[in-house]
């Protein structure tokens, strides 16, 4: 006999969702949760991570309003305040997420779920069986294992630091890395970031990655490319960071946003049957599904598009199949993305790189400029975009914009290219004036194409 229909391990964004949605349906649902509901959004992620944005972006904000006419004494930034404000928002929102559940009448397990076989998750002494499974155990911060390593900090630890640290050095070019690097400028370190390779955000649009890369050292990140921690070792009360060029550099503390990992040591997939591929990954299916008939996996566990709202929409999916008769698989295609820097990156659909050879013909629309705002400020900052459209259908394919608001913006284009909009229809949107984003509708003339690359062989 089952205890549950549904038994979901892991209550952050793609566990609760599920369990929830389950339950609202009539299922009885159980979620099993050994932190805090809310999981890594909520408490180690996209949240805290947005309001240290805000903050950081003060320092911006009071430099340009003498362009407007004000003036201001010395700006002070208390980082000790900083982390005990946001402490009560996380509180509020792990409350919203323990009453959404309990109204929906999922029951919640405290402790480490621990699969026994397919249908039996042990949570200390506690046995439990399910009819269906969801694993949603997300990830945890991965770090290289080279010397002096436990004298780094992940994101993780980041938000709760003691003080605000005078040097950072941060190490890796994916989200992480550069929303940091700029997070730490704004509130006043001295950062220097480096990266492996030779451009951040690996994926990426070639031109974002350019233009963010730019826009970052601009705004003061001392972001070095093609170099690598070798590392580490303590020098009184600095860290001193040895790199792959042969330089030291002495820091307050130093991140490592080197990537993440699925949580699944202990979770005892082997005797589910699960076999997780090379890094821990479950595999699963378009649908989630394991391949063991009554086990999902969703969210970062999964590490198919390690983002909040994939997650949930995975756990959506499975509730609305299985309880309310409406089989649903989660789009992952045309998925907006935002990196949160300054200035902010958003892009949604494909690259140019990623559409060149996809399409035979493809023309490139983009645009370079400095905001209205910063016409009257000292800041160097500019906003560039940028659409990609298949020649033969006109269909915008993808929109790419390194700004002030491209999340936002971001976020709406998103409709637009999921629903096929094509350039025409671009062009026959009425702008919105003055705004950046008008940029968008007002792109007329493609660039010009592409020189052919030289045949080597003649
Ligand atoms: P999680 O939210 O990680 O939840 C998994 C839960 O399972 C955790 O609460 C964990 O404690 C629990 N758990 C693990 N193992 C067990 C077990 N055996 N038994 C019981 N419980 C267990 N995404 C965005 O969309 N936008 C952003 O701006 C953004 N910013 C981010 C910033 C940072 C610094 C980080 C680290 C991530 C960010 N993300 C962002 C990614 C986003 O947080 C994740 O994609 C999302 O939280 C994944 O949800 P999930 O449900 O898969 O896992
Ligand atoms: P990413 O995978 O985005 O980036 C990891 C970075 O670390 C890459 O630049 C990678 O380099 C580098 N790296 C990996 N291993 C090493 C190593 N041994 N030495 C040096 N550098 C290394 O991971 P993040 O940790 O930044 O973020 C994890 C995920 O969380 C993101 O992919 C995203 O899905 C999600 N997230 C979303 C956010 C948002 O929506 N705004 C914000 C933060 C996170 P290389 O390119 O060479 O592989």
């Amino acid at each position: 006999m089952a205890d549950f229909d549904l038994l979901v391990i892991g209550g952050g964004s793609g566990g609760v969702a599920c369990a929830r949605r389950a339950a609202g349906y009539g299922a009885k649902a159980a979620v099993i949760e050994n932190d805090r509901l809310g999981g890594t959004c909520v408490h180690r992620g996209c949240i805290p991570k947005k309001l240290l944005v805000y903050a950081s972006h003060f320092s911006h904000d009071f430099e340009d309003a003498a362009g407007y006419g004000w003036s201001l004494g010395e700006p002070v930034f208390d980082w000790p305040a900083m982390v005990q404000a946001k402490s009560p928002e996380l509180d509020r929102l792990e409350g919203i997420y323990e009453r959404l559940r309990r109204n929906a009448g999922a029951t919640q397990i405290t402790g480490t779920g621990r699969l026994l076989d397919a249908h039996t998750v042990a949570v200390g002494d506690e046995r439990h069986r399910a009819k269906t499974i969801v694993i949603a155990t997300g990830g945890r911060p991965a770090m290289p294992a080279i010397p002096g390593i436990e004298l780094a900090i992940s994101s993780d630890e980041m938000f709760d630091l003691p003080s605000l640290p005078q040097r950072i050095v941060i190490v890796g070019g994916g989200y992480i890395a550069c929303e940091f690097a700029c997070i730490m400028q704004g509130l006043g370190s001295k950062v220097t970031q480096l990266y492996r390779r030779d451009l951040p955000l690996r994926g990426f649009d070639h031109d974002l990655r350019e233009v963010l890369c730019e826009e970052m050292r601009k705004g003061g990140v001392d972001l070095r490319l093609n170099v690598n921690a070798v590392s580490l070792a303590r020098e009184g009360s600095s860290i001193a960071v040895k790199t792959t060029t042969g330089e030291t550099i002495e820091a307050d503390q130093v991140l490592f946003a080197t990537g993440r990992k699925p949580n699944v040591a202990g979770l005892g997939l082997e005797k589910a049957g699960i076999e997780p591929v090379d890094g821990g990954a479950i595999p699963v299916d378009a649908s989630s599904h394991t391949g063991v008939a009554n086990i999902f996996a969703i969210g970062d566990v999964t590490d198919r598009i390690n983002l909040t709202p994939v997650a949930i929409h995975e756990g959506r999916c499975i509730a609305e199949t299985l309880y309310n008769d409406n089989p649903q698989k989660p789009d992952h295609r045309d998925v907006a993305t935002a990196v949160f820097t300054t200035p902010e990156l958003g892009t949604v659909g494909l690259t140019e790189e990623e559409t060149r050879g996809a399409f035979p013909a493809v023309d490139i629309y983009k645009t370079r400029f400095r905001p209205l705002k910063h016409t009257l400020t000292a800041r160097e900052e500019t906003i560039f975009m940028k659409l990609v459209v298949d020649r033969a259908t006109d269909r915008v394919v993808g929109c790419h914009m390194v700004g002030y608001g491209a999340g936002e913006a971001m976020q709406l284009l998103g409709i637009a290219v999921k629903a096929g909009a094509t350039k025409a229809q671009f062009d026959a949107t009425m702008a919105v004036h003055p705004t950046a984003a008008e940029e968008f509708v007002t792109m007329y003339e493609p660039v010009p194409e592409p020189e052919p690359v030289a045949d080597a062989a003649q």
